[in-house]
């Protein structure tokens, strides 16, 4: 049962994130309408009780929010924009971009939405599939402070954390910061397993040795165990993660940072997609360490 004052959240692609996403919007009780260019993604999420559409601006038609989460700028821009576009239904709908799309491309996207009078909340997210499925996601929000009070509980139904952070543009550079981190950690990882097995020791022995001391790191574990194990079940595709290297390559290239470790991630990532891992998860990096 809805009333008045029941928001219509529009969720614009519904992959690995935006799919779970749009699922706790709907448990959380809000009004849900999906959109996926591949329509047998968002079909699924009828059953979880959300309206599944034809196009992008059926969507947003009349939605208070639209929430972004597809696979980079370009992809975007092309949801938002053109006739059938998510802009083109009118209204004047909160736009929150969810996706990671780095420094240039959260400028380029606030643009496009100044230019049509749309607010935009810059709110990529930090967690990967499972953390999306919890509702347990860390959002990174930051943009138009007048509209905190309507979007904290769309917020609030996708992740148990919420951190602000001023102007537009300072979520998306934190997020590139901690995706250096996430990344570094994946491929430091493959490397010192691979290391270990190519110097002949079990590489098992690496995880073992780290575990409850100052040099453990639970990700070690979770990434690790995947590549001993030589499964790689998606939660962060080496697509998506050979796209972040390069926007945090391009951002500290820009900031005059000398990201060294960031370039070779770079290289591991997309040597991992070359070699036909693209929708495998990031923890298949193991692979190309292994066999350069
Ligand atoms: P995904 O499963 O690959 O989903 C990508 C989405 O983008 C799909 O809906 C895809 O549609 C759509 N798409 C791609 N190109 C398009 C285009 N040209 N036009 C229209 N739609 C297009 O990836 P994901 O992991 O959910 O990632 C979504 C966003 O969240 C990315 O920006 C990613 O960096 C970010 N993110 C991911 C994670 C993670 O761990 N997975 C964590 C935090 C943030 P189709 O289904 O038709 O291909």
């Amino acid at each position: 049962m809805t009333d008045d004052t029941t928001l219509t959240v529009a969720v614009l692609g519904t992959g690995i994130m935006g799919a779970p996403m749009a699922r706790n919007l709907a448990k959380a009780g809000f009004d849900v309408r999906v959109w996926n260019r591949t329509s047998d993604k968002a079909e699924p999420l009828a059953a979880d009780g959300a309206i599944v559409c034809a196009s992008p601006r059926e969507a947003a038609d009349g939605a208070d929010v639209v929430i972004t989460m597809l696979a980079d700028d370009d992809a975007v821009a092309s949801v938002v924009d053109g006739d059938d576009g998510a802009f083109s239904a009118g209204g004047s709908p909160i736009w929150l971009q969810m996706s990671t799309v780095g420094v240039e491309g959260t400028e380029r996207l606030s643009s496009l939405a100044a230019d049509r009078g749309i607010r935009y909340l810059d709110a990529p997210v930090l967690g990967t599939k499972q953390p999306a499925e919890d509702g347990a996601l860390t959002v990174l929000a930051s943009g138009d402070d007048d509209v905190r009070d309507v979007v904290q509980p769309v917020f609030d139904a996708i992740g148990s954390r919420t951190t602000w952070l001023g102007k537009t543009g300072q979520a998306t550079r934190l997020k590139l910061a901690l995706n250096s981190w996430v990344l570094a950690l994946t491929s430091a990882t493959a490397e010192a397993l691979a290391l270990a097995d190519g110097l002949g020791v079990d590489p098992k022995l690496f995880l073992d040795t780290i575990e409850g001391g100052p040099l453990d790191v639970k990700y070690a574990h979770v990434k690790g165990g995947a590549m001993l194990r030589g499964e790689f079940p998606t939660a962060f595709p080496v697509d998506g993660a050979a796209k972040d290297a390069r926007l945090i390559v391009e951002a500290a290239s820009a900031a005059g940072v000398q990201a060294r470790v960031a370039d070779a991630v770079a290289t591991h990532m997309q040597n991992a997609a070359d070699a036909g891992h693209g929708r495998d998860d990031m923890a298949a990096v193991w692979d190309v360490v292994r066999r350069p």
